[in-house]
């Protein structure tokens, strides 16, 4: 897998080097190890020939992608005593697939994806499949994966999304592909973004309420909105300007206000203010309601909506609640309040969480939640207080009311602080170390960087110095050749032309100077004298006319 395809899918690291990472835990497991940092650089350093940063870098990334998990022990014996050290683990496989939705969560929102797509597919039939030849000849030039309505409407059908979200990025990725080959102006481009707003609106529902979102659309039976959803909705009094206080779902808590559905005919959406909203304990003549035939249909909706509630709870328990009546349990701010923790918690996993006490499942999981449910409680906070103050029972007799009921679940409420208190502190103690140790991390890296880049401006500058010399000393050699070679040409020049000369004279035979004096073939003298002086030994070979005569 090339890096622009990891960039493409999210992942920091690339799955080779994972391998490579996990047998080197696994070898250093199997020696009864804990694979700390130093361990691991130095099998992955041996085995396969990475440098110790590109070793670092990898198992930082692999943390953060969360394909091995990272720990911090502080030693407790020998020379490690009192030492932070890290360890890395492979994560459990179990856990890892206990984080993935179920078959039959996908069946559902696939359900409620086709419910979208189909209607995006029969409002845009012009995004129903690739576009044509004859419009864009290149278009598989450009585009990495093709995407369009009619496949999304089949993914959707064959459940294979896990999520909105993934939805989502679908739709997006067919705006991206107009976008890149026609253009931000061009008529397909801006009918693809219409897609996403209009999914927009429904994907926010199908977030806050599947349920909600596939019995609205469907309405597979008449009385579909006393059907309880996964977890249930709370039930309140809400109030409208010009209305009576109304039996509503809260659908969601947003600062100091709550979106709420009414019961009745219509089922209308709204946003009301935390004060204008009453516990569903408070009775309708104390909220001085005036019951005309619309409040009464509205409120007999909302009686059979607790029934089956209840009827769920029974069945689910497989107890029978006996004459304990629901409206008491889901309209008290208490169990409003742990309710939607509940809720909320069974969203972020994806999935309603099996019965448990609110009480525990908060101690629980204290550790990875405290944020969000601090956040959760702040934002009921509000709403908390005008329920409570609406409540008809005295605030003392309200307070007593609320310790007996701890009571029941733990025996001592200060043992359950204590609980929270010390898995919170762990939990900060351990988030702390943590954090030091990424950063310790972090800064290794980015220093054995500057480290490199130092030593690698270093390097680059004596290269460059020899190759400078190299090149001077090469025009140098090039000069000095030139110049031999002209020396040479002229010489040798030079040298043929005196040759030439020299052929052309003749020589005395007798002293070797130049001759003026001819006497036969071959045989010439400088004077008459040396003629003389050589007439006895040359007459014998002469062949001179004159000398025979
Ligand atoms: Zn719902
Ligand atoms: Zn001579
Ligand atoms: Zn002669």
């Amino acid at each position: 897998m090339t890096d622009t395809e990891i960039a493409y899918c999210g992942r920091r690291t690339n799955p080779k080097v994972v391998l490579q990472l996990y047998s080197a835990i696994e070898m250093i497991r199997k020696q009864r190890q804990i694979a700390n940092i130093q361990r691991v650089v130095r099998v992955m350093e041996k085995d396969n020939s990475y440098t110790p940063t590109q070793i670092l870098h990898h198992i930082h990334n692999a943390v953060l992608d969360r394909l091995v998990i990272e720990t911090i022990t502080v030693g407790c014996k020998g020379s490690k005593l009192g030492v932070e050290q890290e360890g890395y683990w492979i994560p459990d496989p179990e856990q890892t697939s206990d984080k993935q939705t179920t078959k039959r969560e996908r069946i559902e929102l696939g359900r409620c994806l086709h419910f979208v797509a189909t209607q995006q597919k029969e409002l845009m039939p012009e995004l129903n499949q690739k576009p044509s030849k004859e419009i864009c000849p290149f278009y598989d030039y450009f585009i990495h994966t093709h995407y369009d309505l009619t496949m999304l409407q089949k993914d959707c059908q064959n459940c294979v999304f896990s999520s909105v979200d993934e939805f989502q990025a679908k739709v997006e990725l067919i705006s991206h592909n107009y976008s890149v080959v026609f253009g931000e102006n061009n008529k397909l481009t801006k009918l693809a973004k219409q897609v996403i707003e209009e999914c927009q609106h429904d994907l926010v529902e199908l977030r806050l309420c599947q349920n909600c979102f596939h019995l609205s659309n469907t309405k597979p039976v008449k009385e579909w909105f006393c059907k309880p959803c996964q977890p249930p909705h709370q039930v309140v009094w809400a109030k409208q300007k010009g209305f009576e206080f109304w039996p509503a779902k809260v659908i969601r808590v947003e600062d100091n206000r709550i979106d709420v559905r009414f019961f009745g005919k219509q089922h209308p959406r709204a946003w009301v203010g935390a004060d204008a909203v009453r516990a569903i304990t408070v009775s309708p003549a104390q909220l001085k309601v005036k019951k005309k035939p619309q409040w009464k249909q509205a409120n007999d909706e909302m009686q059979e909506y607790i029934r089956q509630c209840e009827c769920m709870k029974v069945n689910k328990n497989g107890e029978n609640c006996g004459n304990k009546s629901l409206a008491s349990k889901i309209g008290s701010p208490q169990n409003l309040h742990l309710g939607y923790i509940k809720k909320h918690k069974a969203k972020n996993e994806g999935r309603p969480q099996p019965k448990q006490d609110a009480m525990v499942l908060q101690i629980n999981d204290i550790g990875d939640e405290i944020k969000t449910e601090d956040s959760v409680i702040n934002k009921l906070s509000v709403m908390d207080e005008t329920l409570k103050r609406s409540l008809s029972t005295s605030k003392k007799r309200n307070r007593q009311k609320s310790t007996q009921s701890k009571k029941l679940k733990v025996d001592s409420s200060q043992d359950v602080a204590m609980q929270v208190f010390n898995k919170f502190k762990d939990y900060l103690v351990e988030s702390n170390h943590l954090q030091q140790a990424k950063l310790m991390r972090s800064v290794s890296i980015k220093i054995s960087k500057l480290l490199w880049r130092r030593r690698h401006v270093r390097i680059n500058n004596i290269v460059q110095a020899s190759f400078a010399q190299q090149d001077a000393e090469l025009n140098l050699k090039n000069e000095l050749e030139a110049q031999y070679n002209e020396q040479y040409k002229k010489l040798k020049e030079e040298y043929e032309k005196k040759i030439m000369e020299a052929k052309k004279l003749q020589w005395c035979a007798l002293c070797g100077e130049k001759a003026d004096v001819f006497c036969c073939r071959n045989t010439n003298y400088c004077s008459t004298a040396c003629m003389d002086k050589h007439r006895t030994e040359h007459s014998a070979l002469c062949i001179s006319t004159k000398d025979g005569s």
